[in-house]
């Protein structure tokens, strides 16, 4: 049913650009299918135009031209409201040789490429943290950025930037970036909640790790792309933070590492930690004003170039079981 979505989806993206009313008879007999055999009229049914429309009221800084042109396709995945959730995947320009085929045929040529997942919006009211990734994939690809293969999701949280005031956490009412299967979450996550941020309702994690489509959806990702770096945008706290088994980067554009350490159920601590997977977060300065275009500019190359120099290809595999102690809420 996953891949009708994604057929669909393509389908209406394309019937969008025609004009005619046999299209439009078309796409409306296409669309009540899709009701009838998903049996999930919840799940809204647009083409990325229409997706763009509803998003870019929201975004600092993101036309609807900008938006189209970043190109994004189905995940097959909706938030709770039903909202589809878009992604892109950018392949590296490079050809991706790497050993196959039996000893006559093989030839082993050159690495596969470096994966990177970019992702921002996961907090719906930082309004920035999804603006700055589309800013982005509109300066792909340039010969720095060109030689990652990527999976880009610029709007995590559709549902909390959709919001009537733009929210934290997601139409349930639970912050994402709690709701990773950290080890001992169902013990820690809802403790850390009640006694450390004194049931703060911007920070309730849910009822279970992974309970929430958004999640899901990026622990997905993690699953089937298989990331060697995770790119995780945020605001407005102004710095760098850094989970993994790597030495932190130390300066992207004017952002310093300030370490702030791990709690429950956040995907840094999930990545970065247990799946020994580098999680960077860029926190920008304000959640509502975009950074100058020199900025973005500077972000970009120094992370890129940091990067090239310091992601080590991902041993699958190599996962190591942490249980990391809670350290006080930011
Ligand atoms: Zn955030």
């Amino acid at each position: 049913m996953m891949k009708v979505r994604n057929f669909l989806f393509i389908v209406l993206s394309m019937l969008s650009g025609l004009a005619c009313a046999s299209a439009t008879l078309v796409s409306t007999a296409i669309v009540s299918d899709t009701v009838a055999m998903t049996k999930a009229s919840d799940k809204m049914v647009m083409t990325a135009p229409q997706w763009c429309k509803r998003l870019v009221v929201r975004l600092p800084s993101v036309s609807q031209q900008m938006c189209e042109r970043s190109a994004l396709t189905a995940t097959g995945a909706y938030s709770q409201r039903g909202f589809p959730l878009l992604a892109r995947h950018i392949p590296a320009a490079l050809p991706t040789l790497v050993s196959s085929g039996s000893a006559a045929t093989k030839h082993v040529v050159g690495p596969k490429p470096l994966r990177v997942l970019l992702m921002g919006g996961i907090h719906g009211d930082e309004l920035t943290s999804a603006s700055i990734v589309f800013r982005w994939m509109d300066m792909m690809p340039s010969a720095a950025s060109s030689q990652f293969e990527w999976r880009v999701i610029p709007v995590v949280n559709p549902d909390g930037l959709l919001a009537k005031k733009a929210q934290r956490v997601n139409a349930n009412g639970v912050d994402l970036n709690r709701n990773f299967p950290t080890p001992g979450w169902q013990q820690d996550a809802p403790r850390y909640w009640a006694k450390r941020t004194r049931n703060d309702p911007r920070r309730y994690p849910g009822a279970a790790p992974l309970s929430e489509p958004e999640s899901r959806l990026v622990y997905d990702e993690m699953t089937h792309f298989h990331p060697d770096v995770i790119i995780s945008v945020h605001a407005p706290y102004g710095v760098l933070d850094f989970d993994g088994p790597d030495d932190p980067p130390h300066r992207f554009g004017r952002l310093r590492l300030n370490q702030v350490g791990v709690y429950p159920g956040s995907l840094g601590n999930y990545s970065g930690v247990h799946r020994n997977v580098p999680v960077i977060t860029i926190e920008l300065p304000n959640a509502q004003k975009m950074p100058s275009q020199k900025e973005m500019q500077r972000i970009w190359r120094d992370m890129l170039r940091w990067i090239d120099d310091n992601v080590e290809p991902h041993q699958d595999g190599a996962i190591r079981s942490v249980s990391a102690a809670p350290v006080p809420n930011r």
